[in-house]
């Protein structure tokens, strides 16, 4: 069983040490992660300038890009010759829950391993005070993952309550509110810059059985399966209804 590590806190994360011990007590990990914080940077690849690759250790690299780069490289480059049978992100420190699924880096990670068709789980800790005993479920849990077939564009979400426990549950994506707030001030220079994203921590809607509610309500480990296809089948159907109204219209259905 061979283990591609990565996340968005960057290669000497905590949480990324953590993980990588766990799952080296009955795989063989690699890492191939970014070299600094690329938190919320999403689903970004990097088109425009060359990237470096640099090998702290056996099995460790390090690259000058965002965790979807990683995953890249590492699937087409370092790992090669011995393709990873499961892609692991995190333990992420923060939560990504709900609407954070499109902004966060760390499951943008686990989406990109997912494209490639590997199964792969992203791991989101809303502390890190029981880091260790988060990296053991995670551990274990994932080696119960490679065991089965997840269906094909899928992957995991993982997210830790604050306090250890081992009560989990399978939910649904939340929501989150970030607010709307945008600050506006003036530089040193006399030109204006501006903070986004208002000053709290994001709230929630109360969502039965959703990854927020299991979290932060119920103090649980939230697993949610999400798939990558984004089409709305509902709207597709009636979409194919639609009359334009023009007459001249051509569709092929
Ligand atoms: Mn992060």
């Amino acid at each position: 069983m061979r283990i591609l590590v990565t996340n968005d806190d960057g290669i000497g994360a905590s949480g990324l040490a953590a993980l990588h011990d766990a799952l080296a007590e009955w795989a063989e990990v690699w890492v191939v992660a970014p070299d600094r914080e690329q938190s919320a940077t999403s689903h970004a690849i990097t088109f425009a300038r060359p990237l470096r690759i640099r090998s702290k250790r056996p099995r460790w690299f390090e690259v000058d890009g965002t965790p979807t780069d990683c995953v890249y490289l590492a699937l087409h480059h370092v790992m090669q010759e011995a393709k990873p049978t499961l892609v692991c992100s995190g333990i992420n420190r923060g939560p990504n829950l709900g609407s954070d699924v499109f902004y966060s880096g760390t499951v943008a990670a686990a989406m990109e391993g997912a494209l490639h068709g590997v199964p792969s789980i992203a791991f989101s800790a809303e502390s890190f005070d029981a880091l260790e005993a988060h990296a053991v479920f995670a551990s274990r849990f994932a080696k119960r993952v490679a065991a089965m077939a997840l269906p094909p564009g899928t992957l995991l979400n993982v997210n830790f309550p604050e306090a250890e426990t081992r009560r989990f549950a399978f939910t649904r994506l939340g929501r989150r509110n970030y607010g709307s707030g945008v600050e506006a001030k003036t530089d040193p220079r006399g030109q204006p810059y501006y903070w986004i994203g208002g000053s709290g921590v994001p709230g929630y809607e109360a969502i039965a059985s959703s990854d927020c509610e299991a979290v932060f309500d119920q103090k649980r480990i939230s697993i949610t399966p999400l798939h990558l296809d984004l089409t709305n089948e509902k709207l597709l159907e009636e979409l194919q209804r639609l009359d334009l109204g023009n007459g001249s219209d051509e569709r092929d259905v």
